[in-house]
């Protein structure tokens, strides 16, 4: 199969183009490194089947030149932290609603298979739990969350109209929570900012109490599903996670165990409508894609501590928080800013 991976530069899709290759597929990679990195994909650079193309998919995908038919089309490019699609508002709808719409027509042109990775996020702050897909969500339109959960939204909608009025192949994928090598340091995500702050001997910081909860899934397993999906006819939506729920606090104890750190822990504000539990309902993966996760989040993290330690440095952040954040006194604790806004 020739399977072109939007966001391919990133995390998850850095994963997946290296699984694809692993199964002799080929694979073309679109990036604009906008929240990703070359260093991600520089290993593959050399491998005959892979090609990559710096592109903003927002602005339009073009594949000219020699271009085998494709195959699949996998649409991961978004941001996906909350600290980036924050710092980055307008891009995240832009790449949710045009780059999809630029994703599916690329696909609808060679007949080929279209993923489209949501997230768990389209649930919002849910009120069923667990989560199963047939639940419609919690999702404020207006806060500052709502330019992720309602760009993905709108996204899904999209898919399933060009699934409707093309006959298009589309499936959909909502991926939970997912961690594993390649997590940017300072990408303020739960899992690589706790890591990198115990590794650093810095209070891991627990937004709120600490008692709300995620559900972890280490990246190889959600990246099985992923191929999964691809090689499915499955319409979905497909949870893609691990339904093994855990609160912040206790996800913060084992990394502190894990990594023997003394860096202790410090409470800031929790940001605005941030969920307060999730926890997919797989049964779907299970019967329709044969897939469940197998990595426990105690080996996931070891693998993920044993990588950041093999990083030899660690990338400053992006940006500098901005004065008007600084001097924020609702968003700073301790006259040090919160790295998000708060509620
Ligand atoms: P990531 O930020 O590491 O990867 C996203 C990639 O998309 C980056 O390489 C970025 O440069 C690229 N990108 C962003 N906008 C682009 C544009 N306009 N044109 C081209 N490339 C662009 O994030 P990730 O964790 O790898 O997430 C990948 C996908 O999976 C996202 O769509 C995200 O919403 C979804 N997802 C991830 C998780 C998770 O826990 N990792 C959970 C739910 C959903
Ligand atoms: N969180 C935290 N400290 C951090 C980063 C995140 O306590 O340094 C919390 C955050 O408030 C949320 C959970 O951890 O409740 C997961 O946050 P993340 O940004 O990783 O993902 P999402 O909110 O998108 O699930």
């Amino acid at each position: 199969m020739h399977v072109v991976v939007t966001g391919g530069g990133g995390f998850l899709g850095s994963h997946l183009c290296e699984a694809l290759l692993a199964r002799g597929d080929s694979v073309t990679c679109l990036d604009d490194f906008s929240t990703g990195s070359p260093d991600n994909i520089a290993h593959l650079y050399s491998r005959e089947r892979f090609a990559f193309r710096l592109t903003d998919v927002s602005a339009g995908i073009d594949m000219a030149g020699p271009v085998d038919a494709v195959d699949a089309v996998v649409h991961l490019a978004s941001p996906a932290s909350p600290a980036d699609y924050y710092r980055l508002p307008l891009e995240t709808l832009a790449v949710g609603s045009r780059g999809t719409e630029h994703a599916l027509e690329l696909a609808q042109r060679h007949g080929a298979r279209f993923v489209l990775a949501s997230t768990s996020e389209v649930y919002g702050d849910p009120h069923v739990h667990p989560q199963p897909e047939d639940y419609l969500g919690n999702v404020n339109p207006v806060g500052p969350r709502s330019v992720y959960d309602e760009a993905k939204r709108y996204a899904e909608a999209l898919s399933c109209a060009y699934a409707r009025t093309h006959g298009a192949n589309v499936g959909i994928i909502r991926i939970f929570n997912t961690y594993g090598p390649r997590l940017r340091p300072h990408d303020g995500r739960v899992v690589s900012s706790f890591i990198r702050q115990a590794l650093a001997g810095e209070p891991l910081t627990l937004y709120g109490s600490g008692d709300q909860t995620r559900s972890f899934c280490y990246v190889d397993d959600l990246v099985r599903g992923i191929v999964a999906m691809i090689d499915s006819r499955e319409l979905g939506p497909i949870n893609l996670g691990n339904p093994d729920e855990r609160s912040i606090a206790q996800l913060a104890g084992l990394v502190l165990e894990i990594t023997g750190s003394d860096s202790g822990t410090e409470f800031l504000p929790l940001p605005a409508d941030d969920p307060v539990r999730r926890c997919p309902v797989i049964i779907r993966a299970t019967e329709r894609l044969g897939w469940k996760p197998e990595i426990s989040l105690e080996d996931g993290v070891q693998r993920t501590v044993a990588w950041f330690r093999s990083q030899t440095r660690v990338t400053p952040p992006r940006e500098a928080p901005s004065a008007e954040r600084a001097n924020d006194s609702t968003s700073a604790v301790q006259g040090r800013p919160h790295p998000l806004e708060t509620g």
